[in-house]
């Protein structure tokens, strides 16, 4: 598999334009002054028999220097990439009806069940994870194996419970045996989660793992470079700590998972049981 810088960007440009396609936005071109009056590569192909009548003629015709292309002006507005980056009027239903019985990446094909995301749609916090593992897969809920009874447990620590948030994932199909999601579906599934983080709005968000953390702050840089450090993700605080599956396996991690959690109900005004009473 090819897998140099060029065909993973051009892996993640073709994600965005399936997604835009199911936003209904059709076809557009990010810089027009290119593409002059040049036919497209998808018409030549849509239109055959039009380019066979056409062609004849271009051949004959005496060859002369093409006028010089008027500068498009250009606009100080966002470009269609960020405007379309936030769908108006959102909602966690749309979103899920977008998403539809979803064959976009190949985790479909060994998922029983999409884990869309649970819990209060206008959460103060939301909890991002990686991917659903087989308990998930079954149910169909995030977090409902091992490890999401551990997050449970550091939820109710917080003094929250499980429905006062929201808890998602970055994929929403189990990756077989449990693997990492690779690129390209990371690409194609997380523009759900962008939009599921922009209808919610919370005031934190808190990445479960580097796999979230990685997609949400758009890097490669491994977890150890910014777990328990606040990050600005589009005017929301976000937050990266560990995996609830990696505490699992090494329990001496919890200590620092408190401490990022402490930082978390400080920002949301929480205090600990005991503090309380
Ligand atoms: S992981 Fe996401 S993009 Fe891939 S098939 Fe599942 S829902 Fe669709």
């Amino acid at each position: 598999m090819d897998s140099s810088p060029k065909q993973s960007q051009r892996e993640k440009l073709e994600a965005w334009l399936r997604y835009y396609d199911d936003l209904n936005l059709g076809e557009f071109y990010t810089d027009r002054r290119t593409m002059g009056n040049r036919p497209t590569k998808r018409l030549a192909e849509n239109a055959p028999a039009t380019m066979a009548a056409v062609r004849p003629a271009i051949a004959s015709a005496p060859l002369k220097t093409a006028p010089p292309i008027p500068a498009l002006p250009i606009v100080n507005a966002p470009s269609l990439f960020e405007a379309v980056d936030r769908v108006e009027n959102d909602t966690l239903e749309r979103i899920r009806e977008d998403l539809g019985e979803c064959t976009r990446c190949r985790l479909h094909k060994q998922r029983n069940k999409i884990v869309f995301g649970a819990g209060n749609p206008h959460a103060e916090l939301v909890f991002v994870g990686e991917g659903p593992g087989h308990d998930e897969d079954v149910q169909g809920l995030p977090f409902v194996g091992r490890a999401g009874k551990l997050l449970t447990q550091m939820i109710e620590a917080m003094g929250l419970q499980r429905d006062d948030v929201y808890i998602c994932n970055v994929v929403k199909c189990r990756p077989p045996e449990n693997r990492k999601p690779e690129d390209d579906e990371v690409a194609t599934c997380s523009p759900y989660l962008y939009r599921q983080l922009d209808t919610i709005a919370p005031k934190a968000i808190v990445c479960l793992g580097g796999t979230a953390a990685q997609a949400l702050l758009k890097t490669k840089d491994s977890i150890s470079r910014f777990r328990g450090q606040w990050f600005d993700y589009r005017n929301t605080k976000l937050l990266v700590t560990y995996h609830p599956a990696y505490l699992l396996r090494n329990p001496n991690a919890k200590g620092d998972v408190w401490k990022d959690l402490q930082k978390v109900m400080a920002l949301l005004g929480l205090k600990t049981k005991k503090a309380s009473q």
